[in-house]
């Protein structure tokens, strides 16, 4: 599987993207098909496909992205009402951008549990 996708041209700036914080490892930008009244995208610099391919050496990107979530619950004023961060894995998971990304979604009170929601009926 190629880890070329359109979060990799967001990176290098070859397609625009409303980015709202960016340091050395990690990118947040805005959701383009908000589910949230805030919805953004927190990314690694360096693509890992899915949760699957996360292994020792590139763990500590992951706890970076939970380090820019928190930053930004706290620049955008969410840190105490709280929020959702999901990342979703492979087909059952709801993926469609094979590069890793937690969805922040706040401005909201969101219902638990999400497979209330779920695409198909199971047998
Ligand atoms: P997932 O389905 O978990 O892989 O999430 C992929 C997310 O990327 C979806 O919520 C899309 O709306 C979002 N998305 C796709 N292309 C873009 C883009 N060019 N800019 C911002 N968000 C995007």
């Amino acid at each position: 599987m190629s880890n070329d996708t359109i979060f990799s041209k967001i990176i290098s700036k070859q397609i625009p993207a409303d980015i709202i914080y960016e340091d050395e490892n990690t990118l947040a930008f805005k959701d383009i098909n908000p589910q949230a009244p805030f919805h953004a995208l927190i990314i690694p610099k360096i693509a890992i496909a899915t949760i699957n391919d996360i292994n020792a050496s590139n763990s500590h990107l992951v706890g970076e992205l939970y380090v820019t979530a928190a930053k930004l619950a706290k620049q955008f004023g969410f840190a105490q009402d709280g929020y959702r961060v999901v990342m979703n894995c492979n087909e059952h998971g709801g993926q469609t951008v094979y590069h890793i990304h937690l969805h922040m979604l706040a401005g909201i009170e969101m219902g638990w549990p999400p497979y209330q929601n779920t695409k198909k009926e199971q047998s």
